[in-house]
């Protein structure tokens, strides 16, 4: 797929607030010199232009595939198409349809002209107050929106061609909107018609309001056929129509590995291992209509996601890399989530979290970052050590990174949180064998009560190092990293860091009355006691994080001794590239043969897509950030397997692939 535009903030639009044609005030465009909408009858028109046009009243009401309807939009502006066409769906469709939107957006709205803008529409108040909710920082990339339990908004910030080349997904029925072609030609291009022609399911529908000839031109060269209908209001034309055949994907030519595996049913999934990886995988896909079957061997949380409180940061590349990228995605896709999961904030805390320069290295590295990125400061910007300690209400030594948007949760209240899902049951039990059946997979689980089987459609393995034990994934690199966190029960009145603080380790704000650091990292170690060396490893690097801190805490009467400490240690799972593996798992036997010939020129790439276990995924190697990437790579994993589009770009969907250590293996041997 296309190579990423650099990791950028995006300018926000400018509006001024115009009389329009009734006297009324409206949202109009100073860049485009253009309005978003007319206040009088933009209702009306959306719903003439965009609803009628492509039939969509009718195409909801017979809608009974388990997938959703893909509406695919160009310039989201303020909204007001697909709150209405959501307003469609739930007036129109069946009860167990699902409506999937997405747009693009190069100028996103700032959050409050976006509520002033809807503000016009009092009765579509609700569904703006679900939208406004979840706005998206100005960030390029894809931002995934649950407008309710059965509609999906994945909002694409950045310029339109260039979203739809990486989007990973089919529409149904195009909104083909943007500004008029003669205030806006950039956008109205022979490209743009051709991505959406590749972004086509078969027999998806256009409507556009235009009826220029650069657009007839281009809908026509790109294969989709249209014809002339009449306008809205006073307009006397406008074209609607339908893709013809939609050209193959040929994005993967390069990387056939990559080719997703054909949809196939998925009534029933089981998911292996019930930390945040699986948890959150089930709770992906129960609300989609599959009936899931979450298996652990102890419970929810028990293992590397057992922690009372973990960080929900990232450490990203100086140099933006696509690690960075899904990393960010990560954050910004997590915090949103659990903000919608537990608004009260019972599970988690947007507290924001500081990434010190403890060493002129890390410093350096940080200049670059900033130099290197124009990310909103709302998602992270540069703080001096007065700004630091003001932020965390503690006395801070170094300057740093600030992450605003970033915090800490409790990892194992929140598995058991999502285990819960309505429609996951949960098993307990290991896993022993997992048998390939005509349609589906077996599994043996071995529990209490001897061995039982038990049957399902697909299955995903989200066991962090026990992910590789399984035949089918034995060729997936994983190495255990052991790591160690320290208690220590907070006297009243003793300091605390009001933010999560970091540096080599962390430090977090007490919770029920304890204070949370560390972490220790120790690759190629599987063993989970709790030993006193890696609580003195901790209190080192407390000292070193928040120099002075632990002289505060002992003259507020803690004893800050190894042996004094509470703790717990668990054992991660990482891949050897650091980037988690999410996607569909590689029959490594049938890549080995496929593709022997890169190992002696990897230039000649055979046309052959990747071969994979049917109906068989993982989600593993989260390392010690999966707060960040598991519940975007549940989201992944639950769009492919429901036929969706994708929550990411495909680019960086390839990136996760589990496959790419199998190939790298190939071209150079390690
Ligand atoms: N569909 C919108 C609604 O329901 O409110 C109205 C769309 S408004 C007329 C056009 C939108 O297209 C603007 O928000 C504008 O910023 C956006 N836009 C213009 N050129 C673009 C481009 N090249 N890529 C992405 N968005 C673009």
């Amino acid at each position: 797929p296309d190579t990423l535009p650099p990791l950028a903030g995006l300018e926000t639009a400018r509006l001024d607030w115009r009389r329009d044609d009734g006297g009324e005030e409206a949202p109009h465009s100073m860049a485009f010199d253009d309005v978003y909408f007319s206040r009088h009858d933009g209702r009306a028109e959306t719903e003439h232009v965009f609803l009628a046009a492509n039939r969509l009243p009718e195409r909801l009401q017979d809608w009974r595939e388990a997938r959703p309807f893909v509406i695919g939009e160009t310039g989201f502006g303020t909204g007001l198409n697909l709150l209405c066409a959501w307003a469609c769906f739930d007036a129109q469709a069946p009860a167990r349809a699902r409506l999937h939107l997405v747009s693009t957006e190069k100028y996103p709205l700032g959050r409050d002209d976006l509520a002033r803008a809807l503000a016009t529409w009092p009765d579509l108040a609700e569904r703006a107050a679900a939208l406004l909710a979840q706005w998206p920082e100005p960030v390029a990339g894809v931002h995934r929106l649950w407008l309710d339990d059965r509609v999906t908004l994945d909002v694409h910030l950045g310029d339109t061609v260039e979203r739809l080349r990486l989007l990973d997904g089919r529409v149904d029925a195009w909104f083909l909107d943007g500004f008029a072609p003669a205030k806006n030609p950039e956008m109205w291009q022979p490209a743009l018609f051709a991505a959406m022609a590749e972004r086509s399911r078969p027999g998806a529908t256009f409507a556009t309001f235009t009826c220029a000839g650069v657009v007839k031109r281009g809908l026509k060269a790109a294969g989709f056929s249209w014809r002339k209908v009449p306008g809205f209001g006073r307009k006397r034309e406008m074209l609607a129509g339908e893709i013809v055949a939609p050209p193959a994907d040929t994005r993967r030519r390069a990387t056939p590995w990559c080719t997703p595996p054909a949809p196939r049913p998925a009534r029933r999934v089981a998911v292996i291992g019930a930390g945040i990886a699986g948890a959150s995988v089930a709770a992906a896909l129960a609300p989609r209509g599959v009936e899931v079957s979450l298996i652990d061997r102890e419970r929810p949380g028990a293992g590397a996601s057992g922690n009372a409180q973990g960080a929900l940061y990232v450490k990203l590349a100086a140099e933006t890399n696509l690690q960075s990228r899904a990393y960010l995605a990560g954050l910004l896709h997590s915090r949103r989530w659990l903000e919608a999961l537990d608004p009260a904030h019972t599970l988690w805390s947007p507290c924001g979290v500081l990434q010190l320069a403890t060493t002129d290295r890390e410093a350096r590295r940080q200049v670059r970052f900033l130099d290197h990125h124009s990310l909103p400061a709302r998602v992270v910007h540069g703080v001096s050590a007065a700004q630091a300690s003001d932020l965390a209400g503690v006395a801070i030594a170094h300057g740093g990174l600030y992450y605003p948007l970033a915090g800490w949760v409790r990892p194992e209240d929140l598995c058991r949180r999502l285990a819960a899902t309505a429609g996951v049951s949960t098993h307990r039990g290991e896993v022993q064998a997992l048998i390939p059946t005509t349609d589906g997979w077996r599994l043996t689980l071995a529990g209490e009560h001897g061995e039982h089987p038990l049957e399902a459609d697909q299955v995903v393995i989200a066991t962090a190092t026990g992910a590789n034990r399984f035949p089918q994934t034995a060729a997936l690199p994983l190495q255990p990293v052991r790591g160690q966190i320290s208690r220590l029960a907070l006297p009243q009145g003793a300091p605390a860091p009001a933010r999560v603080v970091c540096a080599g380790g962390y430090v977090m704000p007490p919770l029920d009355g304890w204070l949370t650091f560390g972490a220790t990292f120790s690759p190629h170690e599987a063993d989970g006691a709790v030993r006193e060396t890696d609580h003195a490893a901790n209190l080192d690097e407390l000292a070193r994080t928040l120099p002075g801190y632990p002289e505060a805490l002992v003259a507020a009467g803690v004893t800050l001794t190894p042996e004094c400490l509470a703790g717990r240690a668990a054992v991660r799972a990482a891949s050897p590239d650091k980037t988690p593996y999410a996607g569909p798992v590689p029959d490594a036997e049938a890549w080995q043969a496929d593709y022997a010939v890169l190992s002696k020129d990897a230039t000649r790439v055979p046309d052959i897509p990747g071969r994979h276990h049917s109906g068989l995924w993982i989600s593993a190697a989260h390392g010690s950030r999966g707060l960040a990437s598991a519940p975007l790579c549940a989201e992944l994993l639950a769009s492919r397997i429901c036929d969706e589009p994708l929550p990411l770009e495909a680019p960086l969907a390839d990136h996760l692939h589990p496959g790419r250590r199998i190939i790298r293996k190939l071209i150079r041997g390690d």
